[in-house]
């Protein structure tokens, strides 16, 4: 492949996603990776999302739940979606897996990811701890986290004291799904990672703690004045804020990513998790992780590090946002004509394979290597 093809490639192809959420760190990274950006937005959003220069194409669509009718359309181009938070908050997990539009990622993760119990088998089995958990209120033996099922965003979880408590404030809810956790107090510490199936390498990319509304005010009002004030700690996500983790917890923090991902092939097929994924977790005063969650794709805290992390930097001489190092995940698997190691592959279309120009294919670098 001559240079200058090698170089255009990616140009050949458009990236798309969703117009929210970390479209525009997405559509960034694509762009300055050499791809066509597409971003598919709601009437509102149309003006802010044309004012870049990188969002090279803009389609509307009235409500991000009509994506799916965008299909045909899709697929009539060489479109590879980047999927974020506001597929799976706007799009039913159906609608979402039933798409055929060539998907960065592994769709099968989604089943895994989708159901907390299974989460826990997943990370327990990863060896991870997580906060111990109650399924009845008359167990209720310390204070717990009353987690909705589907909650946005930790909208309507509630902090509840013991089992009179429990009764007090939360019984209404016996009509939804919830799970109650044990409270772990502690420093919630979200690790984004990124996994390559090119180089087999994990890489930390960067991480964030969340600002929480009110939970993350109350240390402003002094305990005194809370007294006879009915306060309730409430965990709606509000914004994000950088963190760096003490040094000597970084190596903790790798292996959890590695048996995360390890897991992942033994229990959702044999390529599991790959790409971009986040481990949400709590550090304890005695230095342990609690594990909350896992996400399975780009978070949206990776915003704060559109211009790298301190992390990313350790790896790459360039900023290296999440979202670019998706598009070089993209850029790398064009090049080296393995576009399928990288695409989810259930019931998708395929790509003519001459999408490499004379189906020779290159070296694909690691990271600190740039690209081209
Ligand atoms: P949005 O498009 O802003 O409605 O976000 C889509 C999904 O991502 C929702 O479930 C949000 O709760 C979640 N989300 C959006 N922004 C953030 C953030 N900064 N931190 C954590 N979650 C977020
Ligand atoms: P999640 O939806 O599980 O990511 O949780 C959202 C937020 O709720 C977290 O950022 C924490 O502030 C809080 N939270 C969730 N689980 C726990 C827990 N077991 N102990 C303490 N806080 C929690």
């Amino acid at each position: 492949m001559s240079p200058k093809s090698a170089v255009q490639l990616p140009s050949l192809f458009t990236i798309a996603t969703l117009g929210s959420h970390s479209a525009l760190q997405i559509l960034k990274g694509a762009k300055d990776e050499g791809f066509h950006t597409l971003a598919v937005v709601t009437p509102l959003n149309e003006r802010l999302y044309s004012s870049f220069a990188f969002v090279d194409e803009v389609i509307v669509i009235p409500q991000y739940g009509d994506f799916p009718k965008l299909e045909k359309e899709l697929n009539k181009r060489k479109v590879i979606l980047v999927p974020h938070g506001s597929f799976v908050a706007y799009l039913s997990m159906e609608e979402h897996k039933k798409m055929t539009t060539p998907y960065f990622g592994n769709k099968a993760v989604l089943d895994w990811e989708a159901d907390r119990l299974r989460q826990r088998e997943w990370l327990t089995r990863a060896g991870l701890k997580m906060p111990r958990q109650f399924t009845k209120a008359s167990e209720i033996d310390r204070p717990v986290i009353v987690k909705l099922y589907g909650a946005q965003g930790g909208k309507g979880y509630l902090f509840v004291k013991n089992p009179e408590d429990f009764t007090a404030r939360a019984s209404h809810l016996v009509e939804q799904r919830y799970i109650m956790q044990e409270y772990v107090l502690g420093v919630p510490v979200y690790i984004h990672y990124f996994y390559s199936p090119l180089t087999g390498k994990l890489e930390i990319m960067s991480m964030d703690r969340r600002y929480e509304s009110n939970v993350d005010s109350l240390g402003r009002i002094p305990l005194a004045d809370q007294e006879g004030w009915d306060i309730s700690p409430s965990y709606v996500v509000i914004g994000n804020q950088p963190i760096s983790l003490r040094e000597s917890l970084l190596a903790e923090a790798f292996n959890m990513g590695e048996a995360v991902v390890r897991v992942s092939r033994e229990i959702c097929g044999e390529r599991g998790l790959f790409g971009a994924f986040c481990l949400e977790s709590i550090v304890t005063p005695e230095s342990e992780f609690f594990l909350m969650e896992i996400s399975a794709r780009i978070v949206a805290g990776t915003n704060l590090f559109i211009d790298g992390s301190p992390y990313s930097y350790l790896n790459y001489d360039e900023p290296m946002s999440t979202g670019r190092r998706i598009a070089r995940e993209l850029r790398n698997a064009l090049l080296s004509n393995s576009l399928d190691l990288v695409l989810d592959q259930s019931g998708r279309k395929t790509f003519e394979r001459s999408a490499a120009p004379n189906g020779e294919s290159v070296a694909v670098p690691g990271p600190g290597v740039p690209a081209n």
